[in-house]
Formats: structure tokens, C-alpha cells, sequence
């Protein structure tokens, strides 16, 4: 068997999400620079690279794109560009040489395989990792993201972003983040409910709720929290269990859970983007905006943008994208989502494909779905002012490159979605204090928690001329740097 057929049998077993069961192709026609007038797009599928191996007939004279379900999206390597950041800030900056080689390497890096019973009686070993970056400013504290895509490279590169996130706010917190290699659309809700206890309890002492504590990210939830609180709580002695609560945050309310925090991350988002319009003389009142990624942050900052009175024109996710310049209610296309899996099919919007989608013309773009989104392609494509990035690590270097030299504003990743993390802190905190705080106690307490973040980056953006995104390294650099200049190294 030859490279090409191993790899057609390779994706043979796949199942695709649309719903029509069928690869769909898609033919691009524009007159963007790099794409040819009239033509199709030249270019691979964004998601599974196949090209070649594409079983379906090439199309006379044209190259073919499909969007095959399986994001096996083209993978940029993360880990690279978090470090080459570090390096960016290093150039303005002359951190302390021993303090950034620190930094640059992650302090733990656990990988589990552990069984679980699957519905037919038969027994998966599914991989985890769950890696600790640094915990220079508090206990490690990071998501858990279920993904085909997951392995230790993203994991690493996430778990770096979260110390920096949480040292540009000011949290106690270090920085972690875990997961599990699979697609959650592969099994059923009890299968879930079972990878997930094993998963915790494979982890076993490599979690706790002084010392790391996960969250949910990417196909993770609230409900996956539980269980894994559960599992932990339940392995450790009687008298214990009920110090054992703040194991991990993002839980439901009932169990321990913040006010809040569910909407958090998009509450974070809005809360920039309002004090960025409110600086750049943006009305947000009738300001248009599209959304990448559709789940938890996505429909969040979706959602509070209609309460500033902004249009919400195109949305993309795993499924397809929509366009309607009139407006697209959120929490109609919510409520849709939660229904129908995405937003394939949702009949009060055109479907439109993803070139048309990133190049349609508002106000903001937040991009809320993975890493990787705002390319050399895309990012010529953009017609926004403002990019608020709800994702973790949506541009990569290129597309940055691009977004600075046509002057497109951008709230980083690690400034802009840090709502997550400090609604995260602020359910910690009540947990161990036993309190129950009020939902504006917590909206309040987040909006002035990312806003000071938000005057810190400006303010080094101005002192030291730079980007925003190389602000943003520099504050959190500093912090961590005068953390380790004043404990000094042991021993
Ligand atoms: P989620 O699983 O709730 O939603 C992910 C969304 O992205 C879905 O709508 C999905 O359809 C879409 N998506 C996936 N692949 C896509 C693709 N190839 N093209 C277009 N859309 C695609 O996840 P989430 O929790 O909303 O996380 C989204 C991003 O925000 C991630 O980068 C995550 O790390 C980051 N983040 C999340 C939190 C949080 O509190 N959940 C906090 C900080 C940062």
C-alpha cells in the first residue's frame, strides 16, 4: 500500500460532522490579492491538509478544498510562537538572561494512559497530559481541553500562556493546562462521564486545590468540572473531602461554582472592547461584529456585545459559516446552537464559506474557536478595526506581521481572555472561604481586575512603543521577573 492509500483508509473510518454525511467541497471565487480573480482559491483544506489525497475527483484545471469535519487543521507550531513572543519581549526589554531561561522551559510535564469500559464492553486507553508551566505566583491553574487535535506541544504552549495571563492580572496563580487527545462527538454522554473521572483520577496528587487546579476549555464544561471534583474529592480521606472543593473551578453553581464565571471569558472580552471603544472613539451602539468559534466565549461575548447595542453580522464555527448583514440575534442562534451542534443550517443567516467570512467588512472581530485562525492568508483578508482575540493563540506570527503593517488594533489573547481566569480566582477564593458572592459583586470585581490589566499593557505599549501583544509579554515578564529577583534560586 502506497503512502497515498494508507492515508485514504487512514481517514476512511472518519465520520464526518455535516450532517449530510458527505465531503463538501467548496470552490472559492474572489479578487483578493494572492487569490486569482475568478478562479478557485489555491490553497489546502483548513482542515485535514489531504490535497492529494483527497478521494474525490480534482476538478478540471481548479484546486479542490474540502471541509472535511475532522479539524486536523494545519498546526502552525504554538509552542514555537509563544517562545518567539518571549524572545520579542527580550529585544525591547533586557530581562534577566537565567530568569527567561526559566521561563522558556515548562516545570512538569505529566502524560497519562489510562482505560476506560466504552458502552460496548470494550476497553480504550486514551492519552492525557496535563502540564505545569511555572508556579512562581501561586498554585498552577490552566483548562482542560478535549480535542482530536490535543498533544503535548499545544499543551505546553497553552500552559505558557496561562502563566502569562495570570501575571498580567495580577492573580496568584501559575500557569497549567491539560487534556485528552479525542472527539467528544465519538462517545456517549456516560463514556464522557467515564474518561473523565479516569482521567482525574490517573492524574491523582498531580491536581489539588492548593496545588493545581483545571477549568474547562475547549469541549470541556461545567459538567465535565464536576465529575472530575467528584472523583477527586473522592479519593482522598472522609474528614478531607469538603477542603477538597476548590480542586478545580468552572464548576455548577450547586456544586461550589462562581456567579458568573460561565460567561466570564466573554464577559472579560466585552468589558475590553467597551474600554478600548470608549479610548478609541468607537461607538458601540450600532458597531458591527463577527465571532469565530461559537461555544462558551464565542456565544458569551456574542451575547454581551447585543446588550452594548452592537450588530452581530457573520459567525464561523466547526460547522460552517453564516452571514447576515441585517443582524444575527445571538441568543436566538444560542439557543440554535445548542439544538442543531453549530450553525450549520441556521435559516436566519446565508451560509457562506470561510474566505467570505474572514473578509467580511465590521467594526470588531473576536475570535473565539482554536489557535491559528489569523494566518498570512486570513489576516489580508480582515476589514475590522479591532480584533479582541477570546481564543489562545488565534494569529499566528505571520498573520500578526500583517494585522501591525494595515494597523489593525489588537487585544491579545492573554490580556483579552483573562476573564476566565480571574472568575476562576474569584470562585477559588469564595470556596475556600466558604462565601457565596453576589453576581455583581463578581462582574464588578472582573471588570475592575482586567481593566487595571488593560491600563498596564497601554501603558507599556506607550513607554516602550510597542505592540500591543509585545506589551502585553513585557507586563507579565516583569512581574515574574521581580518574583524570582526577590526569592532569589534555591538553594
Ligand atoms: P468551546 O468548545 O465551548 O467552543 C469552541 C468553538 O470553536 C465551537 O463553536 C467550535 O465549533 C469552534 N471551532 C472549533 N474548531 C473550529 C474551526 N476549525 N473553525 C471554526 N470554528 C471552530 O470552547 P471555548 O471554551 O469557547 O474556547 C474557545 C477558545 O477560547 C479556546 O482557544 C480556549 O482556549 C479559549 N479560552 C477559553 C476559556 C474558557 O473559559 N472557556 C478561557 C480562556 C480562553
Amino acid at each position: 500500500m502506497n503512502n497515498s492509500e494508507q492515508k485514504i483508509k487512514k481517514f476512511d473510518g472518519m465520520k464526518p460532522i455535516d450532517t449530510r454525511k458527505e465531503w463538501k467541497l467548496l470552490y472559492y471565487q474572489h479578487g483578493r490579492p494572492g487569490l486569482e480573480e475568478g478562479s478557485k482559491f489555491k490553497g489546502i483544506c483548513r482542515y485535514c491538509e489531504l490535497m492529494d489525497m483527497c478521494p474525490l475527483p480534482k476538478p478540471e484545471g481548479g484546486v479542490w478544498r474540502c471541509t472535511y469535519y475532522r479539524p486536523f487543521q494545519k498546526k502552525s507550531n504554538l509552542y514555537n510562537h509563544v517562545l518567539g513572543q518571549l524572545e520579542k519581549a527580550k529585544d525591547v526589554v533586557p530581562f534577566d538572561n537565567d530568569i527567561c531561561r526559566i521561563l522558556t522551559e515548562t516545570m512538569n510535564e505529566i502524560v497519562v494512559h489510562f482505560p476506560v469500559k466504552m458502552k460496548d464492553g470494550r476497553v480504550k486507553v486514551l492519552t492525557g497530559y496535563r502540564v505545569q508551566h511555572n508556579n512562581a505566583l501561586g498554585p498552577f491553574k490552566g483548562g482542560l481541553r478535549f480535542h482530536p487535535a490535543v498533544d503535548i506541544d499545544e499543551i505546553k504552549a497553552l500552559a505558557t500562556l496561562m502563566t502569562w495571563k495570570t501575571a498580567i492580572t495580577n492573580i496568584p496563580f501559575g500557569g497549567a493546562k491539560g487534556g485528552i487527545q479525542l472527539d467528544p462527538a465519538d462517545f456517549s454522554a456516560e463514556e464522557m462521564e467515564r474518561i473523565s473521572r479516569r482521567f482525574a483520577y490517573a492524574l491523582g496528587n498531580n491536581i489539588g486545590p492548593e496545588y493545581d487546579i483545571p477549568a474547562p476549555d475547549v469541549n470541556t464544561n461545567s459538567q465535565i468540572m464536576a465529575w472530575i471534583q467528584d472523583t477527586y474529592m473522592s479519593t482522598v480521606a472522609p474528614n478531607e473531602r469538603n477542603r477538597c472543593v476548590h480542586v478545580v473551578t468552572g464548576k455548577p453553581i450547586e456544586s461550589g461554582g462562581s456567579q458568573g464565571r460561565e460567561k466570564a471569558t466573554g464577559q472579560g472580552v466585552v468589558f475590553l472592547i467597551e474600554k478600548w471603544a470608549n479610548d478609541n472613539g468607537m461607538n458601540l451602539q450600532g458597531a458591527t461584529y463577527t465571532v469565530q468559534g461559537f461555544g462558551n466565549v464565542g456565544s458569551w461575548a456574542a451575547r454581551l456585545m447585543k446588550r452594548q447595542g452592537s450588530k452581530l453580522i457573520a459567525v464561523e464555527d466547526v460547522t460552517g459559516a453564516i452571514l447576515n448583514k441585517d443582524g444575527i440575534d445571538p441568543d436566538d442562534l444560542a439557543v440554535y446552537v445548542r439544538e442543531h451542534g453549530g450553525v450549520h443550517g441556521y435559516l436566519k443567516a446565508d451560509p457562506i464559506d470561510h474566505v467570505t467570512f474572514f473578509s467580511t467588512k465590521a467594526d470588531i472581530f473576536i475570535p473565539a474557536a482554536l489557535e491559528n485562525q489569523i494566518t498570512d492568508a486570513t489576516a489580508e483578508l480582515l476589514e475590522v478595526k479591532l480584533i479582541a482575540e477570546g481564543s489562545n493563540g488565534p494569529t499566528d506570527p505571520e498573520g500578526d506581521k500583517i494585522l501591525r503593517r494595515r494597523n489593525i488594533a489588537v487585544i491579545p489573547d492573554i490580556l483579552c481572555n483573562s476573564g476566565g481566569v480571574i472568575v476562576s480566582y474569584f470562585e477559588w477564593l469564595q470556596n475556600k472561604r466558604s462565601e457565596f458572592w453576589d453576581l455583581e459583586e463578581v462582574d464588578a470585581k472582573l471588570k475592575k481586575t482586567i481593566v487595571a490589566a488593560y491600563d498596564r499593557v497601554r501603558d507599556a505599549a506607550e513607554k516602550y512603543k510597542v505592540d500591543w501583544r509585545t506589551a502585553a509579554q513585557i507586563v507579565a515578564l516583569s512581574r515574574l521577573e521581580m518574583v524570582y529577583k526577590e526569592r532569589g534560586i534555591f538553594p
